[in-house]
């Protein structure tokens, strides 16, 4: 994807202003997509296809692509929208073949021309189709450029996406001598950053992961063929079994053959721990651990580090249910639906003043005032971002009757930028960054959001609780945009890159 930020004079933003809003006028983190991939002669495999992008919308809500290969030719179809939008019964049956991949995505700023909408497609100088969808972000976009640019395959798309770099490059690199795979395992050691690709060249299946694993990319069986997907949730609504991950460095070919496997790269393990707290949906596993037990774990944990004097622990629907179960079972207060969420609202609207801005809220979230009327709250969340949604939030509660109202977030404050993948906003609009001037103590950080945000009380799991809770080992992981330790490295030509660098060198903080 493309740099994901979109206010380079970010430390001059204050909390919340209009400024601060994005043309997405969201209030929370976006992952930057989801990758599906199918082989299976004999079956519908648009439709397989179309189910799996179906069950990782969560991971991109602004533009789908199928792309169906016959053995020979590719077809792509993609478009801007939600999947169900832009895929209907006679497009998905004009889509034959025997192999597809998939791409679900949000764009980024300057990113969202249709031409940047995956799969990406080229044909190699042997006239060999090469599709390919990319979930992740690069750090050496610039090298890559250059390189494309050297062997005269850039062109103007090229420089807003680095997906499509990766896809000139790769599909230049075909020729009668060299297959596909043999281009593949040659270009990926060159590329550096966060990514998860499924791609082919309209006869075989091919996948590939960094290797440090930043996100999740799975394998699984069908009865007649074999799946790819970010996340295992898409695996079970194909009905594909499990079969394994795919490893941090590995790139695989999967055809009437079989499945291929090299390495391409030594892994060193930095899964994101973000996918576990907020990204992935609860029902899918990561490197052996369920993220919805992680969450009412992480929960759990929350409840001892920040107990609170409440008659009701009450979820922010649907992503801080699992925490508020775990909190609920810890610390013994009653657990409640206190909120309801309109299903149908995915994103809060774009609105350019205050009050509208309320408004988007309300659209998402009403409360049962039976429920909260007269009762000290506990309300628990996943991830406080911008603060405005947990704003707002809170004094709907408190006009629907709440005695008082704790908040309890299952994740660190969130105050460095990711550069591996998820669109945080820009860092002077984090909320952690906003409300304090640098080298303030933790405490006077999170009192200054409590007060931003108007809580009666507030507390963040900690990122030591937050990592046991995925029960993985604490340095195969990423937690960045909470420590601002970068595994990966900083990337490329990129203006906040530079300033984490810097703060960095002085051993300071935002
Ligand atoms: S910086 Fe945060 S969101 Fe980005 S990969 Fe690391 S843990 Fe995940």
């Amino acid at each position: 994807m493309a740099v994901a930020f979109k206010d380079p004079s970010w430390t001059d933003s204050a909390l919340a202003p209009s400024s601060a809003f994005d043309d997405h006028g969201e209030t929370e983190p976006r992952e930057e997509c989801g990758v599906f991939g199918v082989w299976a002669p004999g079956e519908e495999v648009a439709k397989l296809t179309y189910f799996g992008l179906f069950a990782l919308q969560h991971r991109g809500q602004e533009a789908a692509g199928i792309a169906v290969g016959d053995g020979d030719r590719i077809v792509v179809f993609k478009d801007t929208g939600l999947v169900s939008q832009i895929f209907d019964e006679s497009s998905l049956d004009a889509l034959q073949g025997n192999v597809a991949i998939g791409h679900t995505r949000y764009s980024t700023a300057g990113g969202k021309k249709w031409e940047n909408v995956q799969p990406m497609f080229r044909t190699s100088p042997d006239g060999t189709d090469v599709a390919l969808g990319h979930n992740g972000n690069l750090i050496n976009l610039l090298d890559l450029e250059k390189e494309a640019r050297d062997q005269g395959v850039a062109d103007k798309s090229t420089t807003t996406s680095d997906t499509s770099v990766i896809t000139a490059l790769l599909a230049s690199a075909v020729s009668d001598g060299t297959t596909v795979f043999q281009a593949a395992s040659q270009l990926l050691p060159k590329v550096k950053g966060a990514f998860c690709l499924t791609f082919t060249d309209g006869h075989t299946l091919y996948a590939a992961r960094d290797p440090h694993g930043v996100r999740p990319l799975v394998l699984g069986r069908l009865d007649r063929g074999w799946v790819i997907a970010s996340e295992t949730c898409a695996l079970d609504i194909v009905g594909a079994t499990f079969v394994r991950e795919i490893e941090p460095g590995e790139l695989v070919a999967i055809d009437e053959s079989g499945v291929r496997t090299e390495r391409f790269a030594e892994t060193t393990h930095k899964g994101c721990v973000f996918e576990y707290v907020y990204l992935a949906r609860p029902d899918s596993v990561i490197r052996a651990r369920s993220v919805n037990q992680t969450r009412i774990d992480i929960g759990r944990r929350l409840a001892r580090e920040f107990p609170a004097d409440g008659d009701l622990v009450i979820p922010v629907p649907e992503s801080g249910n699992p925490a508020a179960v775990g909190y609920a079972r810890e610390s013994g207060i009653p657990f409640g639906q206190g909120l309801v969420k309109n299903a149908y609202v995915g994103r809060t609207f774009i609105q350019p003043s205050q009050t509208l801005r309320e408004l988007g809220i309300r659209l998402k979230l009403n409360p049962l005032r039976e429920v909260i009327a007269g009762k000290k709250l506990v309300v628990v969340d996943d991830s406080i971002v911008r603060g405005n949604t947990q704003r707002a939030l809170i004094r709907m509660l408190r006009e629907a009757g709440a005695a008082a109202v704790h908040v309890r977030i299952a994740s660190p404050p969130v105050k460095w930028p990711c550069f591996y993948g998820i669109d945080f906003a820009s860092p002077g609009e984090l909320i952690a960054n906003a409300v304090t001037g640098e080298m303030e103590s933790p405490d006077s950080v999170i009192e200054s959001i409590r007060s931003a945000i108007g809580a009666d009380s507030l507390g963040f799991v900690s990122i030591e609780q937050m990592v046991e809770s995925t029960e993985q080992v604490a340095d195969q992981l990423c937690t960045a945009c909470f420590d601002g330790k970068y595994p990966l490295g900083l990337p490329q030509g990129n203006p906040n890159a530079d300033l984490v660098a810097k703060l960095q060198n002085d051993d300071r903080s935002f």
